[in-house]
C-alpha cells in the first residue's frame, strides 16, 4: 500500500468507528439533558472549549433588595430580573429565602408551551445560531417547556419591561405603553359624523415611534393592515384572552411568532382612521371586547 491508500484506509476505519459510536450512544444521549450532545460532529473539538456559563443559586437575606443583589454580582438588575422570571413577580418586594439565579453576560431563559428558540432569538434580539451554540443545542430536535438556556449577550429582559408596565408586581396584563388616557371604553360620540358608536378600547397618546409592547405572552394572530386599524396587531394569549394595537406606525412581529409579555411588538403611529397619533388598544375574550381599564393595574 502506498501512503495516501493508508491515510484513506485509516480515516476510512475512524470513520466507521465514529458512526459505530454513534449509532450506539445517538439515541440515548438524544433524550437526556440539554448539554447532552448527538454525536461526534467536526465542530466538537471547539465546541468543548466554549465554558458553559456559571450558575451562581444565591439565596435571598430578610431585607435584601433587587438592587443590592444585582450590585453584588455585578449584573444588571433588569438581567437578574430576566434570569428569574418565574420566580420574581414584585420589583419592590423580595421574599425572604427565595433562590435566585445569577448568571453573567447574559440572560437564562425558561422555555415557555408554544416557544422556539427563532421566537427565543427574536425576543431577546440574539442571532439564533449563538443561542444554539451556547447550550450545545446542534443536534437537538426539540426544545421543551420549563428548559431553561442561557441567552449570551442578552441586556434586554422583557419580563422586567412588563413588570415595570404592570407597575411592579405581577398582574394579568400589563400597559403596552404609558400615556394618557384621550378616550375610554364604551359608547362615544363619532368625532366626525355625530354619529353614536361603540369604542372596542381605549385610546393612548403617545408620540409617534412609541415603542408598543404586549401586554401578556401569546401568539401573534394578526400582524397587517386594515382600512379602519391602520397597521395593527393581534395576539392570542391564553384563557380566550386577545389584545389588539392599532394605528401603528411599525409592525416588528410577524404572524405564528410567539412573544412575551413586555417584548416590543411595533411602535406607535397614526395609520389607518386615526385623527393623531395615539394607540388604539382591545382586550377581548372569546370574542367579547372586555374595559382595558377593568384588566390592566393603575
Ligand atoms: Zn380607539
Amino acid at each position: 500500500m502506498n501512503r495516501s491508500v493508508r491515510i484513506a484506509v485509516i480515516w476510512g476505519g475512524l470513520g466507521l468507528l465514529l458512526w459505530a459510536w454513534w449509532a450506539h450512544q445517538g439515541p440515548m444521549l438524544l433524550s437526556e439533558s440539554f448539554r447532552a450532545q448527538g454525536g461526534p460532529t467536526v465542530d466538537d473539538e471547539a465546541l468543548s472549549l466554549v465554558p458553559a456559563p456559571d450558575i451562581i443559586e444565591y439565596e435571598v437575606q430578610p431585607g435584601e433588595t433587587l438592587e443590592q443583589i444585582a450590585a453584588r454580582f455585578g449584573v444588571s438588575v433588569e438581567a437578574l430580573v430576566g434570569s428569574n422570571a418565574n420566580t420574581v413577580d414584585n420589583l419592590h418586594s423580595l421574599e425572604p429565602g427565595t433562590i435566585l439565579k445569577i448568571v453573567k453576560n447574559g440572560v437564562l431563559h425558561a422555555v415557555k408551551p408554544g416557544q422556539t428558540l427563532t421566537d427565543i432569538a427574536r425576543t431577546y434580539g440574539v442571532p439564533l445560531a449563538e443561542i444554539v451554540h451556547a447550550n450545545r443545542l446542534e443536534d437537538r430536535e426539540y426544545i421543551y417547556p420549563g428548559e431553561e438556556f442561557f441567552i449570551p449577550g442578552a441586556v434586554r429582559s422583557p419580563t422586567w419591561t412588563y413588570l415595570q408596565m404592570a407597575g411592579g408586581r405581577r398582574s394579568l396584563f400589563a400597559w403596552p405603553v404609558r400615556g394618557v388616557l384621550s378616550s375610554g371604553f364604551g359608547t362615544r360620540i363619532h368625532p366626525i359624523s355625530g354619529e353614536p358608536h361603540f369604542h372596542q378600547g381605549i385610546d393612548i397618546e403617545v408620540p409617534e415611534g412609541t415603542e408598543v409592547y404586549a401586554a401578556s405572552a401569546g401568539k401573534v394572530l394578526v400582524a397587517g393592515r386594515h382600512s379602519g386599524y391602520g397597521l395593527y396587531i393581534v395576539l392570542q394569549h391564553s384563557h380566550g384572552y386577545r389584545t389588539l394595537y392599532a394605528h401603528l406606525a411599525e409592525i416588528g412581529v410577524y404572524r405564528g411568532q410567539f412573544v412575551e409579555g413586555g417584548q416590543v411588538i411595533g411602535r406607535s403611529g397614526n395609520t389607518g382612521n386615526s385623527t393623531g397619533p395615539h394607540l388604539h388598544f382591545e382586550i377581548l375574550q372569546y370574542g367579547r371586547p372586555l374595559n382595558p381599564l377593568a384588566l390592566l393595574p393603575p
